[in-house]
């Protein structure tokens, strides 16, 4: 199997490129830029914008599947604050891909869509029920990131009944672990925390965005990759929830990420800072009925697993690495 993964510069994309490999595909690396952490997990790396259609092209060459990761994002700050900019750049990327994909027949293309797409409406209370996918409509996405990946979803299954083109989409709800962003403000709220109680003294405080009380649930990388796989391996092309159904609110998040650090830390709140819709949680029933999929790491383990990466990247970032 020869197989194209797009951001694989990225957390997500780097991770799935490991995962790939270690299954025996042939595997080539794409991204815009590189990380600090590159290390030896592809077959082939080029570094290309996919915003242009020569370049998507050029990446799709000779490879039967394509895992589009590409795009441009980051956390709930980010995401809040920068609108035109995603839009350009992640509906570019994304109909360059699915061009490509179309040219060159590959015979699956994968697309990481977002539980972004679910409706604000639903996303009311701490004590939301779990997203199911056909819940995605009447769309009210809440933010621009949600409505640019809704319409990449229905420019997959367009392409699938006008091109006959095999498409997989999975909705991912947060996905952390080592080797994601943990700073520079495009990091999400685990890494974001893990930061924060790190880089604290001891005693001391951290600053929690919002009453800490907004939920949300937190699936780990090594989860989504097997829930990736399972996936593509599916007969199924309608999105599709990948993450986890334990709903926490951020302030149990921190709780959990102090306790393993063992120092004293107060939590402060800002509630000028964006926060996002109020509670968010997955349906996986879907997932588990198509795959068997479910995910096995405990967000204690996940978390601990990141903090202790984190912590290191800290040290190194200190030290000038
Ligand atoms: P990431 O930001 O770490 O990786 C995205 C990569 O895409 C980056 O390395 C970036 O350089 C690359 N990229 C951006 N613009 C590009 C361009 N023009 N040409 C080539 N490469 C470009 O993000 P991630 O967390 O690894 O997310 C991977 C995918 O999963 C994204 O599509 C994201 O929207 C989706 N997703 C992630 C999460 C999550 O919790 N991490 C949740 C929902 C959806």
């Amino acid at each position: 199997m020869r197989v194209v993964v797009t951001g694989a510069g990225g957390f997500i994309g780097s991770h799935l490129c490991r995962y790939l490999r270690s299954k025996g595909y042939w595997v080539r690396a794409v991204d815009i830029k590189w990380g600090k952490y590159i290390s030896d997990y592809a077959d082939q790396y080029i570094t290309v914008d996919l915003r242009r259609s020569n370049s998507a092209l050029q990446t799709v060459k000779g490879v039967d599947r394509v895992y589009n990761l590409a795009a441009n994002m980051g956390g709930i700050g980010y995401i809040t604050e920068i609108k035109g900019e995603i839009m350009r750049d992640n509906v570019l990327i994304n109909v360059n891909m699915l061009e490509a994909a179309r040219r060159h027949k590959v015979e699956r293309y994968f697309f990481s869509s977002s539980a972004c797409v679910y409706p604000t409406y639903k996303q009311k209370s701490p004590e939301i029920q779990p997203l199911r996918e056909d819940e995605a409509y009447p769309a009210d996405p809440d933010n621009e990131y949600g409505w640019e990946k809704l319409f990449t979803e229905r420019l997959c299954l367009d392409y699938a009944q006008d091109f006959g083109l095999n498409v997989r989409i999975a909705r991912f709800h947060n996905i952390y672990g080592p080797e994601g962003t943990y700073k520079g403000g495009r990091e999400k709220a685990p890494a974001a925390l893990c930061r924060k109680v790190a880089e604290a003294s001891d005693p001391g405080k951290i600053t929690i965005w919002g009453d800490g009380k907004q939920t949300r649930s937190f699936c780990y990388i090594d989860d989504c990759l097997e829930g990736i796989d399972a996936l593509v391996d599916s007969d199924y092309d309608e999105p599709v929830n990948i993450g986890s159904d334990r709903l926490v609110t951020i302030d149990e998040v921190a709780d959990i990420i102090i306790k393993i650090s063992s120092k004293k830390i107060v939590k402060a709140y800002d509630s000028t800072q964006p926060q996002g819709v109020r509670g968010r949680n997955a349906d996986l029933t879907l997932v588990k009925r198509l795959t068997g999929w479910s995910p096995t790491v405990s967000l204690e383990e996940g978390l601990k697993k990141t903090y202790m990466w984190i912590l290191k990247q800290l040290h190194e970032d200190e030290q000038g690495k």
